[in-house]
């Protein structure tokens, strides 16, 4: 008997379930069952993901406080995957305690392993809410974010607490074409390996104006980024 864990994205609490969610849940819930069938020690996860601008500005729009509002979005996709009888062994929610003290145990150990690895610095870019990130120059098509060309790129400037991603890119190499970490099917393992080759970039783990999110560990000021 072998230990398997599947986990299916975490939707979104900023609109209503729909078909694509669906087509996914229902996809990982055949593996699941299959890999029981097998005699495999099963652990399937399935949740929402509440943390967001998106989901602060869905709770205004609808004259609801952020947690009343998760709250019942939570209900409707949860019952949504009782109706289509997903067999999923847990279900988070990242606004739960239990989550809330994972990421920050997390971000610490980060901090007492490698000090270096979490740094603050200056953000200046142009940044979008739709996608809540700051945008590359070829993201942007026309003055606007690809994925959303009716909103308006906003000029921002920030302080940020990023993780040193780059240190990260010859260790994952290595281990990757050493077989050491496996990731499957090929197609995927040579996607990852070419964007390895290309060089990582550090990355912002972190949002200073967002007032809806886990606190940032030392740093009340800032929430921690995406979780
Ligand atoms: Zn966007």
């Amino acid at each position: 008997m072998s230990k398997f864990y599947l986990t299916t994205a975490i939707d979104y609490s900023n609109g209503d379930p729909h078909l694509g969610h669906a087509l996914e849940k229902v996809g990982a819930d055949c593996i699941a069952r299959y890999r029981r069938l097998r005699g495999d020690d099963v652990h399937f996860l399935m949740g929402m993901d509440e943390h967001s601008q998106a989901v602060l500005q869905a709770a205004e729009q609808n004259g609801s406080s952020p947690q009343e509002w998760v709250d019942r979005m939570a209900e409707r996709f949860e019952d949504f995957w009782r109706r289509l009888d997903c067999s999923h062994d847990d279900w988070i929610r990242t606004t739960e305690a239990r989550h809330r003290e994972g990421v920050t145990a997390l971000l610490e150990l980060i901090r007492s392993r490698n000090p270096d690895d979490l740094f603050a610095g200056e953000y200046e870019g142009l940044y979008c809410i739709g996608c809540e990130e700051f945008k590359q120059p070829a993201q942007i098509v026309d003055g606007h974010c690809i994925e959303h060309p009716t909103l308006e790129l906003i000029p921002t400037r920030e302080r940020n607490h990023f993780f040193r991603l780059s240190r990260y890119r010859d260790p994952l190499l290595e281990r990757i074409r050493s077989g050491e970490l496996r990731v499957e099917p090929a197609i995927r393992r040579n996607e990852m390996v070419r964007l390895l080759e290309d060089g990582l970039q550090d990355i912002s783990v972190s949002r200073q104006r967002l007032a809806w999110g886990i606190p940032f560990p030392g740093d009340p000021e800032q929430t921690v980024y995406v979780w």
